[in-house]
């Protein structure tokens, strides 16, 4: 049977094949409702493009994604008991928020929350756990985690419409028996169904779900479209707003119900909020009135929170995964079997031999502050630029340091607007999408939605669809 690699190291001898075939699997995507505006003209509907994906699907171990797919349910409640464990939070992220204003902020609205009292007891949860593959990793488990989202985690419908494109392509092509080992996805409902019934759980008919959003003509705006469109299938009203509309506009009634334009809110959705150039103080103002409302907030603060990486890397000390799941060891097992080495850069002697360690070899680390979106992180030599100047300054606590990840590296073509055809060396990350919600001290839903894949050259380290770096893909299951 010919691989998909193969196939490629062939086609790419006969331009004009490869052009037909890269031209159907444009067509086919835009078939099946891969589109997005264009970032020059984002508000036009006259001219739109694909979002950038890969010409064939990706190979990734079926049991390795079964394995992922199985420890989500726990990493929801894990994020979940976070959120609601101000010690723990407090404790963890104490040294970050003395140097950086933007998880200080965030910590901040917890703290006063916490202090008031917290008037809304549904907590609905949607994530996406990213993980990678090490192939120098034959232990039984090289699955590994990059980071969890419990913000406005993103790809949820255009990826859905992969699968369908890639089978195509790979029938195409004549990979036959390979086109059976791509699963269709339908991401989508799974995590509207958590937003239906936070809704649902609040209990007003005529109230709406709030979508945050960056700005009314967002680039990925139909992605959410699609979302929007199954909540009001199920008669659930949704409007899209900006923190500026919640500032100006918004306020808080009776028992704190939260109202904008004369419509009440039940769950806020944020679909924005999660960088500190996404806030003005106007925004700063808007989202404490939102986490102090009676609305649903998805995520609430404290969930929020529990994704920055400072958290994940106190998760990985010995003893900390414990005390969420004090009589579950094979829970325990099961996610640490997950992390790879995180460590801290706080003040004091264990801080001091990340630095001494990192410096010594810097190849092997990524350098992590607590931002999100891509873009951030920091690699090979500029680790050792920047823990030089700062090993001695309190603004090193601002970062945590993490093993690098060795992933399998795959031959493949990225398809991207106005980038030249050719075949690359590609590493993918899987990402599994969990979405639950609490009602005072019950789980009422749990559940592992499915996953997704993204995938980018292996010449960049770090990642990101919306950063131009990572294009969608699909497992092709072996
Ligand atoms: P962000 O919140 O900006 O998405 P991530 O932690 O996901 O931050 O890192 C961005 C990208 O950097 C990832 O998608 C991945 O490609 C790469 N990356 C992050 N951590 C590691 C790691 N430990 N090893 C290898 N690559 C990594
Ligand atoms: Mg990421």
């Amino acid at each position: 049977m010919m691989t998909t690699s193969e196939f490629l190291q062939q086609i790419i001898q006969y331009p004009e094949k490869l052009n037909s075939l890269v031209c159907e699997a444009k067509e086919c995507a835009f078939q099946h409702g891969n589109i997005t505006r264009i970032n020059e003209t984002p508000t036009s509907s006259e001219a739109v493009t694909y979002l950038p994906f890969t010409l064939f699907p990706s190979p990734m171990p079926k049991a390795i994604i079964l394995q992922a797919l199985a420890v989500q349910t726990h990493f929801n409640i894990l994020v979940d008991k976070i959120s609601q464990d101000p010690d723990f939070l407090e404790e963890a992220l104490a040294g970050t928020i003395q140097v950086d204003d933007f998880t200080a902020n965030l910590f901040d609205i917890y703290k006063q929350i916490q202090q008031e009292g917290l008037t809304q007891s549904i907590a609905v949860g949607l994530n996406r756990i990213d993980y990678m593959v090490d192939h120098r990793e034959d232990g039984p488990s090289p699955l590994k985690q990059v980071e969890i989202n419990t913000i406005a985690a993103g790809g949820l419908y255009v990826s859905d419409c992969l699968p369908v494109v890639h089978r195509h392509i790979l029938r195409s092509a004549g990979l036959l028996e390979e086109s059976k080992y791509v699963q269709d996805r339908n991401n989508s409902p799974g995590m509207c169904a958590a937003l239906a019934k936070g809704w649902e759980l609040y209990g007003q008919q005529k109230a709406v779900i709030l979508f945050l959003v960056e700005s009314h003509a967002q680039i990925n705006k139909l992605n959410h479209r699609v979302m929007e469109k199954n909540l009001w299938d199920r008669n659930i009203p949704v409007i899209r707003r900006k923190f500026e509309d919640v500032y100006r506009r918004g306020s808080l009634h009776d028992d704190r119900r939260f109202f904008i334009d004369g419509q009440e809110v039940a769950v806020v959705y944020y679909r924005y909020g999660y960088m500190p150039n996404n806030y003005t103080e106007e925004s700063w103002d808007a989202r404490l009135m939102m986490e102090r409302s009676l609305a649903v907030k998805c995520p609430d603060i404290g969930t929020h929170l529990a994704g920055t990486k400072k958290v994940q890397q106190v998760l990985a000390r010995p003893g900390v995964l414990e005390r969420f799941f004090p009589d579950q060891p094979q829970v325990v097992e099961q996610i640490r079997a997950t992390f790879v080495g995180l460590y801290t850069l706080d003040m004091g002697p264990e801080g001091d031999k990340t630095v001494e360690m990192a410096l010594a070899a810097p190849e092997r680390f990524v350098l992590k502050p607590q931002r999100e979106g891509g873009g951030n992180n920091i690699y090979g030599s500029a680790i050792s630029e920047v823990l030089q100047r700062l090993k001695d300054s309190p603004e090193r606590m601002a970062y945590i340091l993490m093993d690098k990840i060795q992933p399998f590296i795959v031959k493949n073509i990225l398809l991207k607007r106005s980038a030249p055809l050719q075949i690359s060396d590609c590493v993918s990350e899987l990402g599994v999408l969990g979405a639950y919600v609490r009602n005072a001290k019950d789980m009422v839903m749990n559940t592992c939605v499915g996953h997704l894949l993204r995938t980018k050259s292996s010449e960049h380290s770090d990642g990101g669809v919306t950063a131009g770096v990572s294009v969608l893909d699909s497992p092709l299951l072996i």
